[in-house]
């Protein structure tokens, strides 16, 4: 059987590396003291105004100026990640060696900033691993043009808009489509236009998603048919040819790469 897997989309921020690094606290704190700093909100409100414009809005940023505040996301982004501790983010060279034996397209789809992406794919050691980086500028291409705050309101994920700017961007087919993600709306979000789901960093599958996987790491043992024949994912008349001991040692060659 081939892979029917032809593309692999993941999320970067606590999918590709671990929530224990100590980035996304950082990353929140950094987001409340910007609402005490930059909009003067009470140092009491800001932990609850940002969940609650999270929840609402999608992010703070895209809360803030839904509201009227007219904050550019370029100056946003500089304060809310410019000063993370990324050397927190370690080189991993055993998820380098995995994404490279992947024979598929893959894809990163953040909403982060590319100057985040970036930077955090570099202190991953993962330059060079992805065909394209899909992003908050990707997403939000008008962003800049804009004349007033609420003129075009931030397209983030989970939004429908924002996933399907992602699948057309991509160019995908998205039944072909394997999305990794480790939010649960994020991967709903997924499974809803037909992707096929993994969620990361859990241990238990949410209701949207085909698969779970603890860490990005586990991909080979969980889903090693990502690694099957893909020269001709339709023609499975190709693949009735070839002996199970050659299918097997595809999944060997995969497993060896990462040390699995
Ligand atoms: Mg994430």
């Amino acid at each position: 059987m081939a892979s029917s897997f032809h593309c692999l989309i993941f999320d970067l921020d606590d999918t590709l590396y671990p929530f224990n690094t100590g980035i996304a606290t950082a990353c929140k704190k950094n987001i409340e003291d910007f609402l005490i700093e930059k909009c003067g909100f009470p140092k009491t409100q800001a932990p609850i105004l940002r969940t609650e414009l999270f929840k609402t809005y999608g992010s703070t940023l895209a809360g803030l100026r839904a509201l009227g505040y007219d904050i550019k996301a370029d100056d946003y982004h500089g304060f809310v990640h410019g000063r993370l501790p990324y050397d927190r983010i370690k080189q991993d060279f055993q998820l380098r060696r995995l994404l490279l034996s992947i024979p598929q397209r893959k894809i990163i789809f953040t909403n982060s900033d590319m100057i985040h992406a970036t930077k955090a794919l570099s202190r991953l050691g993962l330059e060079g691993c992805f065909e394209k980086i899909i992003c908050f500028e990707t997403m939000n291409p008008n962003l800049p043009k804009a004349t007033r705050p609420n003129e075009f309101p931030i397209l983030l994920k989970p939004s429908m808009d924002a996933m399907r700017i992602a699948l057309d961007v991509a160019d995908v087919d998205p039944r072909h489509t394997l999305f990794l993600d480790d939010n649960i709306r994020n991967i709903a979000a997924g499974k809803s236009l037909g992707l096929r789901t993994v969620l990361v960093g859990k241990t238990v599958k949410s209701k949207e998603a085909d698969y779970v996987v603890e860490s990005v790491h586990n991909l080979v043992q969980v889903i090693p048919e990502i690694w099957m024949n893909t020269a001709d994912s339709d023609g499975d008349d190709e693949m009735m040819n070839r002996s199970r001991n050659e299918v097997d040692s595809i999944h060997m060659t995969a497993a060896a790469a990462v040390g699995a």
